[in-house]
């Protein structure tokens, strides 16, 4: 799907399939099935003979979801993608269209709730051994890799602590055992870290969060070689149902074409947020890739080209401090989504990480007093004002 255009650009024309009335806008092939004109053509397009305009059934494919996919593919340099119901479906057709019984993958442990449920859970119920290592530590992985080991998975930005993962120190252990790689690079964005080039072999996006950034649809895709796509992830995904509606690949195409500024006024109050955040009292802790204090700040300047639209910070009070501190906000809205237009907070120990042990949580740094911040794109000095007042509810 590569062509010489930039980014910007391919947001708001890759992939654009123009029916006969030369619509400006996407349009919507709300259909389930499509007709043939003869029984010559419909048997050539089951025989995948004809490769242009071959649709037979849309939960393998649709023209609106298509052009969304190409989208996906040209922003991320990838040669194909899939794209399906929601990040999930996404996260689970990428591990299991490649895994069977008996295989070996290695996985951080510092994961999204649902994903660690696939690894931690689902994938050993069907005989896959998982070895959970910290993503941060390169000696740990090249310790849980093994000469049968199939596939390393990872958040290159992990949630809510906010962890940089180096991917080419993992894909270089990784691929030394034939092993793949496979990246949910939600939090990070495509626009501001391209996993492809950096090693891995699949990437994966809950297009939920920053590709619909609007709040509107679920969505996710998964992006790889033609050969990785259409042999081993489409079988999987087309027989077993998670299809993406035509009508939310529309909302996505419409999304894809604001990624780039969004994602940039997000990056951007996101680092004058953690500016006002680290100087204030009631404070304990930031955490954001951007900032020279981050734990891997040195692998985040290598491989993410901003700082991201995420950030946590830990308040001194702990969890008393941090509830008064959500009552207090009147322009920060409280809820555990993310990648949004509007600033969204979510505290972690007791909503997204609540089912974990508290020895895991304690592990994984969240923390009674952590609050996890999704920056929207209001303005920064609105949302530093919100803040600042809500630090200082906190602190009394
Ligand atoms: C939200 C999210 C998912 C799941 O996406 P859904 O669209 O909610 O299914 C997976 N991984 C990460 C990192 C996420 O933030």
């Amino acid at each position: 799907m590569s062509n010489s255009w930039t980014t910007r650009t391919n947001l708001v024309h890759a992939g654009t399939r123009r029916s006969q009335y030369g619509e400006t806008s996407e349009a919507i092939f709300l259909t389930q099935g499509y007709v043939y004109p003869d029984g010559e053509t419909a048997e050539a397009r089951f025989k995948g003979e004809i490769e242009e305009e071959g649709f037979i059934y849309s939960r393998y494919a649709n023209p609106t979801v298509r052009m969304f996919e190409e989208r996906v593919a040209a922003l991320e340099g990838a040669e194909d993608c899939f794209a399906t119901a929601t990040g999930m479906a996404a996260v689970n057709g990428a591990l299991f269209c490649q895994l069977k019984a008996g295989d070996h993958i290695v996985s951080a442990r510092a994961l999204f709730g649902s994903c660690l449920y696939i690894v931690e859970t689902l994938l050993p119920r069907f005989g896959v051994e998982v070895t959970l290592v910290d993503g941060t530590d390169i000696e740990a992985w090249r310790a849980a890799v093994r000469p049968d080991t199939k596939l390393v998975f990872f958040e290159a930005l992990s949630n809510p602590t906010l962890e940089v993962i180096d991917i080419p120190a993992v894909a270089e252990v990784a691929h030394a055992v034939g092993a793949r790689v496979v990246v949910d690079n939600v939090f990070a964005t495509p626009i501001f870290q391209r996993s492809l080039e950096l090693g891995a072999d699949v990437v994966v996006y809950s297009a939920t969060k920053h590709i619909d950034g609007q709040g509107r649809c679920l969505g996710g895709v998964v992006l790889g070689s033609t050969k990785f796509v259409r042999e081993e992830l489409e079988t999987y995904l087309k027989h077993t149902g998670a299809s993406l509606s035509p009508f939310n690949a529309w909302v996505m195409l419409k999304g894809l074409e604001t990624l780039d500024l969004r994602c940039r006024a997000q990056a951007a109050g996101a680092a004058h947020l953690a500016e006002t955040l680290a100087a204030h009292p009631a404070v304990a802790k930031v955490l954001y890739p951007g900032r020279a204090d981050h734990p891997q700040t040195a692998v985040a300047a290598r491989q993410m080209t901003a700082g991201g639209t995420m950030l946590s910070f830990d308040l001194k009070g702990g969890k008393e401090a941090a509830f008064r501190f959500l009552k207090a906000l009147e322009l920060v809205l409280i809820s555990n989504n993310l990648g949004d237009a509007k600033s969204l907070i979510t505290h972690p120990a007791t909503t997204t990480h609540q089912r974990l042990s508290e020895e895991l949580r304690a592990e994984l740094g969240i923390t009674p007093g952590l609050l996890r911040l999704s920056v929207g794109i209001e303005a920064p000095e609105d949302l530093a004002a919100d803040i600042t007042r809500a630090l200082d509810a906190a602190a009394g």
